[in-house]
Parts: structure tokens; sequence; C-alpha cells
């Protein structure tokens, strides 16, 4: 017998459910470095539990080279990423299924250093959810607030959603000038959105 199929909500992480953090000293934003420093965006916690009573299985897709670019060690990640559960979990919340890309192709430990399949734009960690967790990936959703959370979505034949002030220019990175199917200004939009 056929197994059933479930649909799944991609997510992507740092700046879809939890802020980014800003360096002053080096003058841009990236993912939290230590727990600390993860703090849940607004509505972010209540969005996910919208998508799971829509039946949507929540599976977190996110390049993490943190480690690779010796921003944290393998320990402070582990850390962060249970600092992330726990405050989801103070809200009722929770994610079913995480995967990561550990990767960076110019990283500075040799170990992670490779131009892998899974690091988005490519749909590689889709694409391995989706075999292990039996996701129907046309009817599934890829949301982020990055051009390569669209690419990546759009590569594995899923719906996708844009987290943020879309502007027309970007169009052009995405495939044959597909822009993303929803645009939203945070997860929660996007909940309510997502059909
Ligand atoms: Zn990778």
């Amino acid at each position: 017998m056929k197994k059933r199929l479930v649909r799944a909500a991609f997510l992507d992480r740092d700046g879809t459910i939890n802020k980014l953090v800003y360096y002053p000293d080096h003058g841009f934003v990236d993912s939290p470095f230590v727990p600390s420093q993860v703090k849940l965006l607004p509505g972010a916690a209540q969005a996910l539990k919208i998508l799971k009573k829509k039946g949507f299985l929540l599976v977190i897709i996110s390049n993490q080279p943190g480690v690779a670019k010796g921003n944290m060690t393998k320990k402070a990640f582990a850390a962060i990423d249970r600092k992330f559960d726990s405050l989801l979990v103070s809200r009722g919340a929770k994610v079913d299924a995480k995967y990561y890309c550990p990767h960076h192709p110019r990283a500075r430990l040799a170990a992670f250093r490779k131009k892998c399949s899974c690091r988005k734009p490519a749909p590689g960690l889709i694409f391995s959810a989706a075999k292990e967790l039996c996701i129907d990936l046309k009817r599934s959703y890829m949301v982020g607030d990055g051009v390569v959370d669209i690419q990546a979505g759009q590569k594995a034949g899923c719906k996708t959603v844009f987290i943020g002030h879309f502007k027309p220019e970007l169009w052009k990175y995405f495939g044959k000038g597909r822009k993303p199917d929803i645009v939203a200004k945070n997860l929660l939009g996007a909940a309510r959105k997502i059909r």
C-alpha cells in the first residue's frame, strides 16, 4: 500500500522565527552566536501553532555555517538549538524536525569546507526531509526571509512564501521570473495566508 504523504511548512530559522543579531564590530547581521542572543520574533510561536493546526509538519531548513566559519563551537551551536526549542515550548509551540547545513565553501574548518548540495539555495535539505518524513513537496511551502529560501523552495517544487518587504528587483533571482506564491510581512501573516 502506498504511504500517505504529508504536507510540510519548511521554515527558515534566523530572521524568520528568531531575530537576527546585529554585530556592530563587524557591521552585519548574522545568526545568534550564543544562546542569550536567541530571541523569538513577535508572533512566531503563534504562527507555528496556526500552521500545525492547519495540518502542516513543521520542518526547519537552515544554513548554519557558524561552526564552519569559527563563529561558535559545536557545543554552542547545540546550546543555541536547545534555547530555540525551549523558547518555543514556553509559548506552547514546537517544530517537528530540523535540517541544518553545516557547510560553507570558504569554511575555516576544513571538515566543513565544501560546495555541498544542502546549502540553500540548493534544495538538498528539503529533498532529504521529504524522503525521510514522507512529505508531498507540491503541496508544501518553503517559508523564509531570504532570496535563497525562495530559490530552494522553487527548485524543490514547493510553493514559496517570502517574509518581509518584497522588492520587485528581486524577481530576477527566481526561476523563469516566478515570484514567491505568497508575500507576508512576518511569519504570523504568512501562517494566516497559507491554505
Ligand atoms: Zn551543506
